[in-house]
């Protein structure tokens, strides 16, 4: 395997909380030996199970970054059993900006997995978490939001695993035990990264894994702060890192994101009207929105339906549309 070629100040198997960067060497114009520097904590106290911690992947969703800042300062070695890696801002370059995707190169990290060590800036960052990160951990939390262009309820979610009964069944106790309002199962879609996502890095690597969206919007929900906060520390008593007493458990509910009938697309280009909000519950055949044209505003307004029933977990944000812009997604109760 080729190494990667990213440099840690940090000692992963030092005691103690250790703050600093990992340098990603990029030579340009205006720094010709400079290095990205991508904020890096590890918190260890002894042997045990270690978590991997992310947000930032994609640097348009922030709750998951406020939490892990928050979580970075305020968590002590004398307070763990075991190594917590935190990486709050893993796209660096994308976070810095607000931007889904880095202005370096256009890189979506999220669907750059495995990466490439070779490769472009964001593509060694990916290479960077999968090889030298995702190996070292038990259990991987990637802490995402709707981005700038969705919005979703606070939820946690876990990708399917068909290929393995036991890490399924260890993913729904996670799932439970990170106590979000909403949890749901996703399943590999079109478009949606499938390998090239930190989850799929995980299951490559035989590690447990969790996901979120925790609001979006471009916004920084404080519920969605809130979710995250709570949910990840129930994660760390759920591993044996945290004490038992640390967990603030809760109910969930728990939905089934299934195949393309779960989701409604643009049909064309406009202005998009939504006819429902997330958090309701709708059903086959009902409308879901309309796309008007101000240009002509005599045409007639395209009307797209429901696939099927559903609770509504997210919508797009911006109103401006073109045909093939994901309008809403549902989820259908599991009843875990
Ligand atoms: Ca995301």
């Amino acid at each position: 395997m080729t190494k990667s070629a990213l440099v840690p100040e940090v000692d992963f198997d030092r005691d103690g909380a250790q703050y600093g960067f990992v340098r990603l060497f990029h030579s340009v114009h205006r720094s010709a030996y400079g290095y990205i520097p991508i904020p890096i904590v590890v918190i260890r106290n002894g042997d045990g199970p270690t978590a991997l911690l992310i947000s930032g992947t994609h640097g348009d969703e922030y709750e998951g970054q406020v939490a892990l800042c928050n979580l970075a300062r305020s968590l002590k070695p004398e307070q763990i059993t075991g190594r917590v890696i935190i990486l709050p801002a893993s796209n660096l370059p994308a976070a810095a900006a607000g931007l889904r995707t880095s202005p370096i190169d256009d890189g979506n990290l999220n669907r750059l997995f495995p990466g490439d060590a070779q490769g472009n800036v964001t593509e060694q960052i990916a290479y960077y978490i999968e090889h030298e990160l995702v190996t070292r951990a038990d259990i991987v939390v990637d802490l995402h939001s709707g981005g700038s262009s969705l919005n979703y309820v606070p939820s946690v979610l876990m990708m399917q695993d068909d290929d393995n009964p036991a890490r399924q069944a260890e993913l729904v106790a996670l799932l439970k035990a990170f106590a979000a309002p909403i949890s749901y199962v996703g399943h590999a879609q079109p478009g949606q990264g499938g390998g090239r996502t930190t989850a799929g890095a995980a299951y490559r690597h035989g590690k447990l894994a969790l996901g979120t969206e925790l609001g979006g919007g471009g916004m920084v929900s404080a519920e969605g702060v809130r979710v995250a906060e709570r949910g990840v520390r129930n994660v760390l008593v759920h591993m044996g890192i945290l004490p038992a007493s640390e967990a603030k458990p809760g109910p969930t509910r728990v939905l089934d994101v299934g195949g393309p009938e779960y989701f409604v697309y643009a049909p064309g280009t406009g202005l998009f009207e939504p006819l429902v909000e997330p958090g309701e519950e709708v059903v086959a055949g009902q409308p879901a929105a309309r796309i008007h044209t101000p240009e002509t505003p005599w045409a007639e307004a395209v009307t797209v339906n429901f696939a099927r029933d559903g609770f509504v977990l997210c919508k797009r944000v911006p109103g401006r549309v073109v045909r093939g812009d994901c309008l809403f997604h549902l989820g259908t109760d599991l009843g875990w």
